[in-house]
């Protein structure tokens, strides 16, 4: 009988460490897959094609990938939130947002703060310019040059690793800001994903006044950011993913977004299928 106070508080301790942990993967953010209600996804809202804002209307192809896996996922209502490149891993790990979809590629860098369902894209990094430019066809002819990039983007980092001591880095939140200032003269060339850079090419403001050079120098595989170690939630993920390749609606919605902008593809890459989760 001597046990019977001691069993009965472990128990009591046992039952309240599973429940605290049956509610972690549960935020303000959203519940677990299945749970239903509402779920806060982050996305880019300046990168036409990809994740755009225009009053209350989101369009682009991370957006419609969202939209299916959050369908997909049983949620019933979903909000958006602006995920700047910088400040992605902070919003994961703050609750802030519980998916992310926003041209976010998986690195091992990344994966030491947070975890990634996917791929569901393959780009890679290029470079725009003015469309009479002709001395830069590549990143070995940016001697000199004033280069744009973004904050905390794999973009970033690839020109300060391999390029720092040729160009002159300008680092802006979005890439919005680096086209304005290529539009305006202040920088030679904005440097990031091809499929984005073509996607502000495309845009009316700017027909005719840019090129994308189409020498692509890095692999970007566009992960779904959650949670680290949130491994329930990523099986889900890929699930979706899959369906969604699998039902058509990956390649329809690639069309209806990214296509407007002419964009060729990398069909020998895409669709990719969604890694293990760890
Ligand atoms: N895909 C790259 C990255 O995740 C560049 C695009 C972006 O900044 O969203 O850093």
């Amino acid at each position: 009988m001597k046990y019977v106070k001691p069993l009965g508080a472990l128990g009591a301790a046992v039952v309240m460490a599973l429940s605290l942990s049956a509610c972690a993967s549960g935020s303000a953010a959203g519940g677990d897959p299945g749970s239903g209600g509402k779920v806060v996804i982050g996305i880019k809202f300046d990168q036409p094609g990809l994740g755009l804002k225009e009053g209350d209307t989101y369009t682009g192809f991370d957006v419609e990938v969202a939209k299916y896996v959050a369908k997909d996922l049983g949620y019933t209502d979903v909000e958006f939130k602006e995920t700047p490149s910088a400040q992605r891993e902070t919003m994961l790990q703050s609750d802030q947002v519980k998916m992310i979809f926003a041209t976010y590629s998986i690195t091992d860098d990344r994966k030491k703060k947070v975890s990634f369902a996917g791929p569901y894209f393959i780009a890679g990094q290029d470079l725009l310019v003015a469309a009479g430019n002709s001395d830069i066809t590549g990143p070995d002819t940016l001697n000199g040059k004033k280069l744009c990039s973004v904050k905390g983007s794999t973009s970033a980092k690839k020109i300060q690793d391999n390029f720092a001591n040729q160009v002159q880095l300008k680092e802006y939140d979005t890439y919005s800001k680096c086209v304005e200032a290529l539009a305006s003269g202040a920088v030679d060339a904005v440097t990031t994903d091809n499929v984005i850079l073509a996607g502000f090419a495309a845009q009316s403001q700017y027909a005719g006044k840019f090129k994308v050079v189409g020498k692509t120098f890095s692999e970007e595989r566009y992960g779904v950011g959650i949670k680290q170690g949130d491994t329930k939630l990523c099986t889900a993920i890929n699930a979706a993913l899959e369906k969604m390749v699998s039902d058509g609606s990956w390649q329809k919605a690639l069309d209806d977004t990214v296509g407007k902008s002419g964009f060729q593809v990398d069909t020998s890459v895409n669709p990719p299928k969604p890694d293990a989760c760890a």
